[in-house]
């Protein structure tokens, strides 16, 4: 009975959608729909009922609207490059894709600042003013794909948000289609807006609090001068040791980097780089010239004094292109060293780096599996690559195992169970580990005065019973569970 109504209610939601964006932008072909299954977390799929490919705010909120008519849950859809599962439909839903919205729509330079519609690529922005000398300072590696409204719901970071801060200190206000249709600008282009900072409860919300449409975002004039070294060192230890060397000098490079020897193996694979060592670490400096150079001297001889088997320093833009490009390989390049892998996310107090890295280590012995370790050192965010055959049903359970036993391991070194890649429905159960049942239900209520019906992108971010069972102490007041479902249904 409840499946039938769904079919009723999804064909008359095709109709409506048809007649708001057009028949061609509606798709319904179970061959269309099954690109849709998933996002980068390849292991977890659902294939939606329909998807909506809108081109503007109004066809976003009328979709939504007649979402919200119909009981009908729906989610937002970018690039598809997360990692933790933010962007997989419901089988009985809606993906909303926001491809066709790619436009910048304006350029302020005097006040540093660059409007886009949510489909624009991450670093779409930077290619825009970069004639003007500016640039968009988050940047993450999948910059080249993931599109500014993922950004904004992942709070999505990168190699120099060491310095920069994250995707939250640099958006300044953004137009949503709430879960009900309404259209809202939250946040203000001017400093310091009075009212509740919603901008800031948006951002990082996995598309659970509405669809962005458009954002404002800062721009960052570039740096007078960069400087870059990559530092070979013959222990991970070392080279951990060596970052938190850094840091308690009272210096902030713009990023700081780190990779094991497998993830260099990877990187060696599909790049033209020589590397071969226990652990790289690079180091980027940036700011006026003569700042930059006195710190860099200082970041030389601490690399030194942590035994650096070798130093090699950027000599012109190409070298440091090069070093960037073996960074930024290393997860797809993982493929070159196992048939499949698991991209896991968790932070550490970074002082506990050398420990944490020597746990994972342990692990990956216990589990008799292969873990790379490529990651953002300076800020203590961790990206282990499980390594495992995914033909191989044993290795395919032990991976998961291991994964979530590194993050179980983050979060005892005090640290958190995601760092930039988000929850999803990857890490959904494991929220209580960090959260109790008084601050999960603080989260619901919020997450509840945005969406009262529980139909904007339900199952991520909170643990709810149909994944994770119930937690003690977790007082739901948003109906997640009955988010196209049940009551209404
Ligand atoms: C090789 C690789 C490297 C990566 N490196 C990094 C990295 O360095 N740093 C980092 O932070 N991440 C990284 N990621 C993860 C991913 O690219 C980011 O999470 C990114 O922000 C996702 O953007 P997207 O457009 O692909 O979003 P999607 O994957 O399509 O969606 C992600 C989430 O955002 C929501 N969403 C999408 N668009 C909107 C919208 N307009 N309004 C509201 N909600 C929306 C979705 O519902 C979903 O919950 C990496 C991924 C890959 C594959």
């Amino acid at each position: 009975m409840a499946a039938t109504q769904t079919t009723d209610r999804l064909g008359t939601l095709a109709e409506r959608a048809r007649a708001i964006v057009g028949p061609v932008w509606v798709l319904s072909d179970p061959a269309q729909l099954s690109t849709y299954e998933c996002d980068g977390l390849t292991n977890q799929r659902e294939r939606p009922g329909l998807v909506v490919l809108p081109a503007s705010t109004d066809e976003v909120a009328a979709v939504v609207r007649a979402c919200h008519e119909l009981g009908i849950p729906f989610v937002a859809r970018g690039a598809g490059s997360g990692l933790s599962g933010g962007a997989m439909p419901r089988a009985e839903g809606v993906v909303i894709g926001l491809a066709r919205m790619r436009e910048i729509l304006a350029v302020d330079l005097p006040n540093r600042r660059v409007t886009v519609q949510p489909g624009v690529t991450n670093l779409a922005i930077t290619e825009a003013v970069a004639p003007h000398g500016f640039y968009y300072a988050p940047d993450p590696s999948s910059q080249q794909v993931c599109t500014i409204g993922g950004n904004l719901a992942e709070n999505a970071g990168g190699a120099h948000c060491l310095k920069y801060g994250f995707t939250v200190n640099h958006a300044l206000s953004a137009v949503v289609v709430l879960a009900d249709g309404a259209v809202v600008r939250l946040g203000a282009d001017a400093p310091d807006a009075p009212g509740l900072d919603l901008l800031g409860v948006l951002i990082g919300s996995e598309g659970t609090c509405g669809i962005v449409t458009e954002a404002v975002v800062g721009i960052l004039p570039k740096p007078q001068h960069v400087e870059t070294l990559v530092a070979f060192f013959d222990t991970v230890e070392e080279g951990g040791e060596t970052v938190s060397a850094i840091i308690s000098a009272g210096i902030v490079p713009a990023a700081v980097e780190m990779m094991d020897r497998l993830a260099i193996e990877a990187a060696r694979a599909v790049t033209k780089m020589d590397w071969d060592a226990e652990s790289a670490l690079i180091v980027e400096l940036d700011g006026p010239e003569s700042e930059v150079r006195s710190q860099f001297e200082a970041v030389t001889r601490i690399c030194a004094a942590h035994h650096a088997r070798e130093v090699r320093v950027a000599a012109s833009p190409a070298e440091r292109a090069a070093i960037w490009t073996a960074r930024k390989s290393a997860f797809a390049a993982a493929g070159r060293l196992a048939p499949a892998y698991r991209v896991q996310d968790g932070v550490i107090p970074r002082t506990r780096l050398p420990e944490v890295l020597r746990g994972i280590a342990a692990l990956s012995e216990r589990y008799g599996l292969r873990v790379a370790n490529v990651f953002h050192a300076g800020d203590g965010n961790l990206h282990p690559l499980v390594l495992y055959d995914s033909a191989v049903p044993e290795q395919v359970e032990q991976s998961e195992e291991l994964a979530m036993a590194i993050v179980a391991l983050c979060v005892e070194f005090g640290g958190s169970i995601t760092g930039e890649h988000g929850v999803g429905t990857e890490k959904a159960c494991s929220m209580p580990k960090m959260f109790d049942g008084d601050d999960l239900t603080a989260f619901d209520r919020v997450r509840g005065a945005f969406d009262p019906d529980g139909l904007c992108n339900p199952d991520k971010l909170l643990p709810t019973p149909r994944l994770c069972g119930e937690v003690p102490g977790f007082h739901r007041v948003h109906p997640v569970e009955r988010a196209g479902l049940g009551d209404r249904l």
